[in-house]
């Protein structure tokens, strides 16, 4: 379609000393640029400040307020979904050429600041470095990705021919999206939610999480720099009291782009399903939600191939994505060993501050670490602490600590077991046989992500078959989706499975206009 074969931005190697240098630089920079600054909310193409404003804690030591950004209040709110409505008059006739070209340019301009928005986003949410580079790789994919969507379903689809009339499918975008996304990807999932809206030719209200608002705003202004309209997104910041219930009700929204917890993504569903006065259609909702995402373990498998692919997804980023691994099921059988293994190799970790690129930095804040606490102390009642289970020391610092842990002997009716705890709180359950342990994987409200480890091509068949997931990973990790390539998005509870970065996704943005013809 015009463009170069598409492949995955590379990611950076930090045990290369230039690199490791380039991104201790862009630290000191986004220090000496960004640090103490507030920044304006942009609404109807100008900037635009709040009442009053909300500070951003950086998660290593919440002492430090890093940046701040305003709190929208209602009128402001108003004001950007009307500024919306009509730059949709104009962008929803955009020729999808057009938008393809500014999703490109906009690749290029981020590939150019890949360690600013890596030291950007560490600031904010507390990724070390590779963590943050996976998921400013991950935004570069997602423009080269949709600006070949884009092109793609400009294209419509065949139908069945008819002799006497011309008939043709197009597709056609749906209006104003809301897009309301959650801390932990602060790059990658606003983004992918906005590319997704405007590819197909609509206009967005972009609502970050009110703790990781840089890394989005950064993205706004280099879509704009690439050419993007400036009326295409109203970037608002602030909580939920202006741009929670009264935005997912307004009249004026006509779909609803939600990632973030199970609750919050009912609570959406719900309320878009009623039909408000001078609102003239049902409002499209999806809602990517929680996960409690197993690891299947068979006898026959590769124990040192599984217990580092268990550590990697139990305890990246401090175990807070949706698609960590939080649960392992194993055959009794090698259950022991594999636990072993798994307990040696995450021992081996480090917590400690991600600016220094430690294997484990905090989670978001305190309040968080406090829950995961809970859960912990509940584990501890209910079943057998094999590691962890505390809070390292980190000196005078404040910060959402937790030491990687891990229960063993875990039931399958425990909180461990079901409950989303988005901390680094790993359990280890035990399956009679390998068809055990499918039944175990799927006895859960989620279906986000999984992997089933064996090299038994009749095992791999029926698991391919059997497992209730969105993702499902056959000897790898189950973390580590890569846009373009492993489309995201889970079953039951874990949401609609609009699947960001697939084939079908913008499909969810548009709807369908039949044009028969006769001459
Ligand atoms: P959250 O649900 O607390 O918040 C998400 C967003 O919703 C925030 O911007 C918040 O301000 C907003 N919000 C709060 N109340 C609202 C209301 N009444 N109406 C509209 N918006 C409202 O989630 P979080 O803590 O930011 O994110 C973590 C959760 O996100 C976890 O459950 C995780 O599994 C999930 N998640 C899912 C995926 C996925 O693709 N399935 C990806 C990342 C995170």
């Amino acid at each position: 379609e015009g463009f170069l074969p598409f492949e995955h931005e590379p990611y950076h190697n930090f045990q290369d000393p230039a690199t490791a240098q380039a991104q201790e630089q862009a630290f000191r920079s986004v220090r000496e640029q960004y640090v103490g600054r507030t920044f304006p909310m942009i609404i109807a193409g100008r900037e635009a400040t709040g009442e009053k404003t909300h500070d951003v804690h950086n998660p290593a030591d919440t002492r430090e307020v890093v940046w701040r950004f305003p709190n929208a209040t209602h009128a402001q709110r108003e004001e950007a979904i009307a500024a919306a409505k009509a730059a949709f008059e104009d962008w929803r006739f955009s020729d999808p050429f057009q938008r393809a070209t500014i999703f490109k340019r906009a690749a290029e301009l981020l590939r150019a600041r890949r360690f600013e928005f890596n030291a950007v986003m560490t600031l904010e949410n507390g990724k070390n470095w590779s963590e943050a580079d996976g998921e400013v790789a991950e935004s570069v994919d997602h423009f080269e990705v949709f600006a070949r969507e884009a092109m793609r379903w400009a294209q419509g689809k065949a139908v069945y021919p008819m002799p006497d009339e011309h008939v043709t499918t197009v597709y056609e975008p749906l209006g104003v999206v809301a897009c309301i996304n959650p801390w932990n990807f602060p790059s990658a999932i606003p983004l992918g939610m906005a590319l997704g809206a405007i590819a197909a030719g609509n206009t967005v209200i972009w609502k970050p999480a009110s703790d990781t608002p840089l890394s989005s705003y950064l993205m706004v202004e280099l879509l704009f720099q690439a050419g993007l309209p400036r009326g295409v997104i109203q970037f608002v910041t602030g909580d939920h009291d202006v741009l929670g219930d009264d935005l997912v009700d307004h009249k004026d929204i006509r779909m609803i782009a939600f990632t973030g917890s199970k609750n919050i993504g009912c609570r959406i569903y719900e309320r878009a399903s009623k039909v408000h006065p001078g609102q003239r259609w049902l409002k499209r909702v999806i809602a990517e939600m929680g996960g409690k995402d197993p690891m299947v373990i068979c006898a026959d498998a590769d124990l040192d191939e599984a217990a580092a692919g268990i550590v990697a997804a139990a305890f990246g980023y401090a175990g807070q994505k949706c698609s960590a691994c939080s649960r392992v099921i194993a055959e009794d059988s090698v259950y022991d060993a594999l636990l072993e293994k798994v307990v040696e190799r995450a021992k081996r970790l480090k917590v400690g501050l991600p600016e220094d690129n430690a294997d484990l930095g905090p989670v978001i804040h305190e309040r968080a670490a406090r829950n995961i606490l809970r859960y912990i102390e509940g584990g501890k009642k209910t079943a057998k602490l094999v590691l962890g289970g505390d809070q390292p020391d980190m000196g005078d610092r404040r910060g959402g600590y937790v030491n990687p842990t891990i229960f063993s002997e875990v039931e399958p009716n425990d909180p461990l077991f079901q409950e989303e705890i988005f901390g680094p709180v790993l359990a280890f359950s035990r399956a009679r046989d390998w068809r055990h342990a499918i039944e175990l994987a799927n006895d859960s409200e989620y279906g986000l992500t999984a992997s089933f480890y064996s090299r038994d091509p009749h095992k791999i068949t029926e698991a391919r078959k059997l497992m209730h997931f969105g993702n499902l990973y056959i000897n790898r990790k189950c973390t580590g989706a890569l846009s373009g390539t492993h489309a995201f998005g889970g079953y039951g509870m874990s949401g609609t499975n609009a699947k960001v970065g697939g084939p079908d996704y913008l499909f969810w943005f548009m709807q369908t206009k039949t044009i028969a013809q006769r001459y």
